[in-house]
């Protein structure tokens, strides 16, 4: 390709409002307008590298045994009603009506779709099994689109969807999407880990996450030093020690001034405990209750392990007003003692411990000498909080590490949630009615694309894993007017293309030093600079983006010498992947 005859639009200035590298550089190489918050045009250069991405999907998700077919967009309400999640699916769901004032919406996912069409095929055992999947535009929208194609509000997914007789068989299409996966992110480029996953209302532990290690990741993830436990710290358990003998209570509650002391640090330096002595107490709103949560004052309320434990739908902190309202105080100053109203769940931890300080439902006052037994009406205990660092595997006793990362895929074994509120079923061998037992399987391949620019980019500009750049090679002749630069140049580009390796040449009339940054921008991972000084040596240039290295290749035998080297660069990407 002729870089004349593409439409890059590249930037010079990075716009205000992106924040993470990959949106930045997505627009500055031209790979993305804005159109609104949160949805986008993909530009020439973007799409390819969205193509590319999907091709690598198609091909390992049809070597599974999946089959693509392509799903509307719209879709009836009626099919939401059935399921019950039009109710409880929330605000991402965007709803609205036809003429005729019939309910639709814009699809965020599509197992009502899919099951609805299989309860419609599918009979017999026979038919069995089936994975069903599409590349799609997706819409969900999201309370806080933001980070470019990280998360937006419409964006491109790959969903599969299987279709079981029995678990043995569930279990085996969830395993063979496992492997596709692991497959696709190996080929597709990038340092991956896929980790175990929270499987909310629908339980088990059949849900894993594909994460792209990147210090961008919106997710953290606990990851075993010895042993291969991997999971999402919404997920991880906390495994405590034994508990040490129950301490007696030791003084009577009192209460002490603690003047404008709100957060665990100025109350613990205050009243001069440690801040795990301090108790931490955090209202939420579960499903429109008020429920409080204690942790000890080092640690972090986990959310998801609150919605399970309390078997809701939506928990989330509940808004200051609700916390005034319950404890009579201002925030800050929330304490359990006397709370009253409100169920009180602790964190287990906190039965290891007593003597407790915590805010007193009054402004300005906390309480000493707190027993949890003794001066709290629990309503229960339970693993509610997040692990850290500190904590050990709880596979093996280990340390653990915690890393970031972007979630780019999700496997998730269903069971019968969707084909018993649809009434999917089939006939087994002995003629019984059975419901379909299902899994689904997500790739956000457009959040990919990111993932892959967070993961490899310099201060120069982005570093495209080959698998994925719109092309992996970009020849720079120095200088278009110079004919013998390039003829090598237009030489090398035709029989690269012939050869089946995507390459641009850069053929406009701009100055050296302007093509060369703006072919770092773009990153492609292979460069080659052919210039007249190198030609009168008989030698071109070739730069891998990645290592920076530059070597001079025999402009004689320039095509044979180059796929030598770009094999390479290629056994280069592998082994920094590993
Ligand atoms: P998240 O926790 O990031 O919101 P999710 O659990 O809602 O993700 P799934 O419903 O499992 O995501 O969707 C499958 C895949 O689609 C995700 O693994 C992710 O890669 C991608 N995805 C989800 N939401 C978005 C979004 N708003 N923008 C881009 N990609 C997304
Ligand atoms: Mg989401």
């Amino acid at each position: 390709m002729l870089q004349s005859h593409i439409y890059i639009p590249t930037l010079k200035e990075t716009p205000a409002d992106a924040e993470v590298i990959s949106h930045k550089l997505l627009l500055r190489s031209g790979m993305i307008r804005k159109v609104t918050s949160g949805i986008y045009t993909y530009l020439p250069l973007g799409l390819r590298a969205l193509e590319k991405i999907s091709r690598i999907v198609r091909e390992e998700m049809n070597a599974a045994g999946a089959q693509e077919i392509l799903m509307p967009m719209v879709q009836p309400g009626d099919l939401w009603q059935e399921s019950g999640r039009w109710e409880h699916y929330g605000k991402e769901l965007l709803r609205f009506k036809d003429r005729h004032d019939r309910h639709y919406c814009l699809g965020p996912t599509h197992e009502e779709v899919v099951t609805a069409l299989v309860r419609d095929e599918i009979r017999s055992y026979r038919q069995l099994p089936l994975n069903l999947y599409q590349i799609q535009t997706k819409f969900r929208d999201e309370i806080r689109p933001r980070f470019g194609l990280m998360r937006g509000r419409e964006f491109i997914m790959k969903d599969a969807y299987s279709f079981d007789r029995d678990e043995a068989g569930a279990d085996a299409s969830y395993q063979a999407m496992y492997d596709a996966y692991t497959r696709i992110f190996t080929r597709l480029g990038v340092r991956f880990r896929a980790v175990a996953a929270d499987t909310g209302s629908i339980g088990g532990s059949f849900s894993h996450e594909f994460m792209v290690l990147a210090e961008t990741g919106e997710d953290t993830l606990a990851v075993c030093r010895r042993c291969a436990y991997a999971a999402n710290v919404e997920k991880a358990e906390v495994r405590l020690p034994a508990p040490t003998a129950p301490q007696a209570a030791g003084a009577p509650v009192a209460a002490v001034s603690t003047p404008g002391m709100r957060t665990v640090e100025e109350v613990a330096g205050y009243v001069g405990v440690a801040p795990h002595q301090v108790l931490k107490t955090v209202l939420v709103d579960a499903d429109g209750s008020l429920v409080a949560v204690l942790v000890r004052g080092d640690r972090e309320v986990n959310l998801v392990k609150v919605k399970n434990h309390l078997g809701a739908t939506v928990v989330d902190l509940a808004v200051p007003e609700a916390v005034e309202r319950a404890t009579g105080a201002p925030l800050g100053f929330a304490g359990p003692v006397g709370l009253r109203g409100v169920p009180i769940y602790a964190d287990q931890e906190l039965m290891h411990g007593t003597d407790y300080v915590c805010g007193a439902n009054v402004a300005d006052t906390h309480l000493q000498h707190v027993d949890l037994l003794r001066d709290v009406a629990l309503t229960g205990v339970a693993d509610l909080r997040s692990i850290t660092a500190d904590d050990p595997c709880p596979a093996c006793g280990g340390g653990v590490d915690l890393v970031r990362g972007i979630e780019v895929g999700h496997v998730f074994k269903l069971g019968t949630k969707y084909s018993e509120a649809l009434h999917a079923t089939f006939l087994d061998e002995t003629g019984r009615e059975r419901p379909l037992i299902m899994g689904c399987y997500g790739i956000g391949v457009s959040r990919v694309l990111a993932a892959c620019i967070e993961q490899h980019h310099d201060a120069a500009g982005m570093i495209l894993p080959p698998a994925v750049a719109p092309f992996e090679v970009h020849i720079l002749p120095v200088s278009v007017r110079e004919q013998a630069s390039l003829e090598m140049a237009e030489a090398l580009h035709d029989a690269l293309n012939q050869e089946g390796i995507d390459t641009l040449l850069d053929d406009r009339d701009e100055r050296p030093g302007v093509k060369f940054a703006e072919a770092d921008l773009l990153g492609a991972p292979m460069q080659v600079i052919v210039g007249s000084k190198g030609l009168a040596r008989g030698v071109v240039e070739v730069k891998d983006r990645r290592t920076g290295e530059r070597r001079e290749l025999p402009a004689e035998t320039a095509n044979a010498a180059f796929l030598a080297w770009r094999a390479e660069v290629l056994e280069g990407w592998c082994a920094s992947l590993r």
